[in-house]
C-alpha cells in the first residue's frame, strides 16, 4: 500500500509525506490479525516507533501534509500547519479541512471546494489530483496534490493532501517574465529612437511603447529652450486630450520637470487631488482626468535639456520598477534627442557653408570677368606706347612699359586660371590620344627660358617607347606648366628640375621633381585646396594666390587621373605625380 501511495510524479519530500500517513494505518490491520499478545505488544511498540520517526521526518518537511477522510475532515496533519499559522497539530483533528485553510471562506466553490470534490472524483479511480494556484486568501502560489488512501475498515477513501508553498519560484518567475518583457519593450524603443532622426520622431517613438511598460494615460516629452527660457513640448501622447499638442510652449511648470531642472532629480505626485495649489499645467492634467504623475529630467552631458513625464489616472500610479523604466527610457531619450539635434546642427551648419562657398565662387567669378577688359585695355594701351605710337620712348620707360605688361601678363594668367575653374567640368573635355614626349618636351621648352631666368635647369627623361595617354592636350599642358612654374619659383638658384614620365601598372605616370623648398609632411594634401598656401600671406616670399593646383587637380581628375605630391621635409625638394589613364590601343 505504501508502494501504491508512493507512486505517481512527486518529489522526493512529498513522497515521504504519502509514506508517513499511510504507513500506519495498516499496522493496525496488522495487530488485529494475530492473537499473540507479546508479539503484539512488541509490535505496537515497533510501530510506535516507526510513526515517530515518520512524523519527526514529516513535520520537518517545508510542505502541508494533511490526511482528510472522505467527509474533507482532518485526521492527522504535520507541524508546517503551525509555521503557517492554521492551527495547532495536537488539536487539529476532526477540523474541516477548507475551514482550516480558508477559515472565514464561505464560499463552496472557492479552489479549495472544487479541487476536493476534483481530488474525490480522481481518487475512486485510484488517481492523484494536482492544482496549481494562486491562494488570495493565504496570499501564497500553491501546488497541491491529493493522493487517494484505499478504503480502510476505520478509515475509508481518505486522502493524503501535499501544500508546497513555489510562492518564491512563482515571483522569480513572474520577475524574470516581466523582466523578459521589459528588456523586448525597452530592445523596440531603443531600435525605434535609433532609426529617427529628428528629436521629435524619437519623441514620439518613446512615448507609442512607454504604454507596454507603466500604467500611462498621458505622456510627455519636452525640450527646455535655453534662450526662452520655455518647455517645448517635442511629443505628447495623451488619449485623445487636446489640451496638450506637440510644439505648444508651456511654462515652467513641475509636469514639464521645470520644478527641479536638475539633471539628476525626478518630481512625482501621487495623487493631483491633493495637490492644494495646483499649477496651470497640473490643472490641465486634472481636466483630462490625470491622478498621479512623474517628471523626470532629460540629462545630455549633465545639462538639463528637457523633461519626460508620465501621467495615469490612478492615484500613485507608479512604483519603484515603473520610475526604473521611466528612468532608462528617459536615459536614452536625452542622448538620442542631443545627438539628433548636433546632426540636425552640422547639417544646417554644412548648409550654411556650401552656401557661403557658393556666393564666394560667384564672386570671383564675376570680379575675374570683370577684370578681363581693363587688362585688355592696360596690355593694349603699354603695348601701343612701347611701340612709339604715342611718341618716342626713353629706356626707362621702356623697363617701366615692360614690367606694367609682365605684371598685366600675371594678371590675366590668374584671372584666365579663375575662369578655367569654373568652366571645367569632364563631360567639356576633349579626349584625344596624347604622345607623352610631345607633352613634356613642348611644356619644357615653353618654361626654359623663365628656367634661366631664375638659374634653374629643366631636364627632360622620358622612358623610351611611350604609349599615348588620353587627354586634352591645352590642359595638360596648363596642367605641366604650371607644375614647371612651382618647382622653378620653388627651387633655389642652381637648381634643377626633371620632368620624368614611365609607365606605372597600365597607366602614364609624370613626374616633375625639384630640389627646392620641399614640402612639411602635412601639407602635401592641403596643397591642393582653393586657395591655400603654405607661407601666409605676411611672410610670403612668392608670387601667386594659391589656386594653381587646385585647377590642376580639378583638371587631372576630370580626366580620370589623379594627381598628388611626395616630399622628403622642409628644404629636400618636391616631387609632383600625375597618373593618367592610356589611350586604347
Ligand atoms: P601658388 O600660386 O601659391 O603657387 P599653387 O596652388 O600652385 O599656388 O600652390 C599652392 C602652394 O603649394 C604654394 O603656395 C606653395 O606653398 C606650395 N607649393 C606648390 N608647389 C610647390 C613646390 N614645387 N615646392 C614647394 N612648395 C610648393
Amino acid at each position: 500500500m505504501i508502494q501504491e501511495a508512493l507512486g505517481g510524479p512527486l518529489t522526493h519530500s512529498i513522497r515521504k509525506g504519502f509514506g508517513l500517513f499511510a504507513a500506519f494505518l495498516p499496522a493496525q490491520d496488522a495487530s488485529d490479525r494475530r492473537g499473540d499478545q507479546e508479539a503484539s505488544q512488541r509490535l505496537f511498540a515497533k510501530i510506535e516507533q516507526a510513526k515517530q520517526e515518520w512524523e519527526t521526518t514529516a513535520d520537518a518537511l517545508p510542505e502541508l501534509i494533511c490526511l482528510v477522510d472522505h467527509r474533507g475532515r482532518i485526521i492527522r496533519a504535520n507541524r508546517t500547519v503551525e509555521a503557517w499559522r492554521l492551527g495547532r497539530v495536537d488539536r487539529i483533528a476532526g477540523t474541516d479541512f477548507h475551514a482550516l485553510i480558508h477559515p472565514s471562506c464561505d464560499v463552496r466553490t472557492c479552489c479549495w471546494g472544487e479541487f476536493l470534490q476534483q481530488a474525490r472524483e480522481r481518487a475512486r479511480l485510484g488517481q492523484l489530483a494536482e492544482l496549481e494556484v494562486y491562494d488570495s486568501i493565504l496570499r501564497r502560489y500553491l501546488l497541491i496534490t491529493a493522493q487517494p488512501v484505499p478504503a480502510q475498515r476505520r478509515v475509508p477513501n481518505s486522502l493524503v493532501i501535499v501544500i508546497q508553498d513555489v510562492s518564491d519560484r512563482k515571483q522569480a518567475e513572474n520577475v524574470r517574465r516581466r523582466y523578459m518583457a521589459r528588456l523586448e519593450v525597452m530592445n523596440q524603443i531603443q531600435e525605434a529612437i535609433l532609426a529617427s532622426h529628428s528629436p521629435e520622431e524619437i519623441a514620439q517613438a518613446a512615448l507609442s511603447r512607454i504604454r507596454q511598460l507603466a500604467p500611462v494615460q498621458h505622456a510627455r516629452v519636452t525640450l527646455f529652450e535655453q534662450d526662452s527660457g520655455q518647455f517645448l513640448v517635442l511629443a505628447a501622447d495623451a488619449n485623445g486630450d487636446t489640451h496638450l499638442r506637440p510644439g505648444a510652449s508651456v511654462g515652467r511648470e513641475a509636469f514639464e520637470g521645470a520644478a527641479t531642472r536638475q539633471p539628476d532629480r525626478f518630481y512625482m505626485v501621487e495623487d493631483l487631488q491633493d495637490v492644494p495649489a495646483p499649477s496651470p499645467v497640473e490643472r490641465e492634467l486634472r481636466a483630462a482626468g490625470i491622478r498621479s504623475y512623474v517628471s523626470l529630467p532629460l540629462a545630455a552631458e549633465g545639462e538639463f535639456i528637457g523633461s519626460f513625464s508620465l501621467g495615469a489616472h490612478q492615484p500613485a500610479a507608479f512604483n519603484q520598477e515603473h520610475l526604473d523604466i521611466a528612468d532608462e527610457v528617459a536615459d536614452l531619450l536625452a542622448i538620442a534627442i542631443r545627438q539628433a539635434q548636433i546632426d540636425r546642427q552640422l547639417q544646417k551648419a554644412n548648409a550654411e557653408l556650401a552656401e557661403a562657398l557658393q556666393v564666394k565662387d560667384t564672386m570671383i567669378q564675376n570680379v575675374s570677368h570683370e577684370l578681363r577688359t581693363p587688362l585688355f585695355l592696360i596690355k593694349g594701351y603699354a603695348e601701343m606706347v612701347r611701340e612709339g605710337l604715342a611718341g618716342p620712348v626713353t629706356t626707362e620707360q621702356e623697363d617701366a612699359l615692360n614690367t606694367v605688361e609682365a605684371q598685366s601678363n600675371r594678371l590675366a594668367h590668374m584671372v584666365s586660371q579663375l575662369l578655367a575653374l569654373k568652366a571645367l567640368n569632364s563631360a567639356s573635355l576633349l579626349k584625344v590620344a596624347v604622345s607623352p614626349a610631345e607633352l613634356l618636351q613642348d611644356a619644357a621648352d615653353c618654361w626654359k627660358l623663365l628656367g634661366a631666368k631664375a638659374g634653374v635647369q629643366l631636364r627632360v627623361e622620358l622612358e623610351p617607347d611611350l604609349p599615348s595617354c588620353l587627354a586634352d592636350p591645352n590642359l595638360m599642358h596648363h596642367v605641366i606648366g604650371n607644375l614647371l612654374d612651382n618647382a622653378i619659383k620653388f627651387s633655389p638658384q642652381g637648381g634643377l628640375v626633371c620632368i620624368r614620365a614611365s609607365r606605372d601598372a597600365g597607366r602614364l605616370l609624370i613626374a616633375v621633381v625639384d630640389q627646392g623648398i620641399g614640402i612639411p609632411a602635412d601639407k602635401t594634401e592641403k596643397i591642393f585646396e582653393r586657395f591655400y598656401q603654405i607661407e601666409n600671406g605676411l611672410n610670403r616670399r612668392f608670387g601667386g594666390m594659391g589656386i594653381g593646383l587646385a585647377l590642376c587637380q580639378e583638371i587631372v581628375q576630370a580626366h580620370g587621373g589623379r594627381i598628388w605630391a611626395e616630399s622628403a621635409g622642409e628644404g629636400r625638394g618636391s616631387t609632383f605625380l600625375v597618373s593618367l589613364p592610356l589611350a586604347a590601343v
